[in-house]
C-alpha cells in the first residue's frame, strides 16, 4: 500500500462510525438459543440421577435430602460445564434449562463456580451436613491446595 493510499484510508476512517462494539458498556441481547448458565427446578425433579450420569464433565451432583418426599438439591460446577446441553435434553421432567442471557460467568476466585440449586431449606440442610462432615471447612468439591 502506498503512503498516499494509506493516508486516504486514515482520513476516510476519521469520518466513519467505529465498527467495534462498546461492550461491556453497551450490551446486545444474546442469541435466543445461546447456551448460558444451567438452571434447575427442584419442584419437578424426581431424583432419577440421569443428568448426573450423562454429564460428560462431572459438572452435576444431585444430592438427596429426602427421597420419599422428592427433595433434592443440585450442586452445579459451572467451571466444569462444557455447555453441551446433554443434561437439558435428557431430563424427561423438564427440570433443566440454560439461560441465554447468563453467559458472563468469569470470576476472580473459584467460589462462585459452585452453585447450589434447590429449595432454600433443602440447600441449608445440605450445607449444614457438609459442615458437619468437614468441620475444618475444606470444600470437598475443590482439589486440595498446592503444598
Ligand atoms: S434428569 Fe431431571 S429429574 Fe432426573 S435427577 Fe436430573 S434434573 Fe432430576
Ligand atoms: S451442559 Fe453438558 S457439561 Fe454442562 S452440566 Fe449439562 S451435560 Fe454437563
Amino acid at each position: 500500500m502506498t503512503i498516499g493510499a494509506m493516508i486516504g484510508d486514515i482520513l476516510r476512517s476519521l469520518f466513519k462510525k467505529p465498527i467495534t462494539e462498546r461492550y461491556p458498556f453497551e450490551r446486545k441481547p444474546a442469541p435466543e438459543r445461546l447456551r448460558g448458565k444451567l438452571h434447575y427446578d427442584p419442584e419437578k425433579c424426581t431424583g432419577c440421577m440421569l443428568c448426573m450420569k450423562d454429564c460428560p464433565a462431572n459438572a452435576i451432583e444431585i444430592l438427596t435430602v429426602d427421597r420419599a418426599a422428592k427433595k433434592f438439591v443440585m450442586r452445579f460446577h459451572t467451571d466444569r460445564c462444557t455447555y453441551c446441553a446433554q443434561c437439558v435434553q435428557n431430563c424427561r421432567f423438564n427440570c433443566l434449562g440454560m439461560e441465554s442471557e447468563e453467559y458472563e460467568l468469569a470470576a476472580l476466585s473459584r467460589e462462585p463456580f459452585v452453585v447450589y440449586y434447590g429449595r432454600e431449606e433443602d440447600v441449608q440442610f445440605i450445607l449444614d451436613r457438609a459442615a458437619q462432615e468437614n468441620p475444618d471447612g475444606t470444600d470437598p468439591c475443590q482439589p486440595p491446595a498446592a503444598a
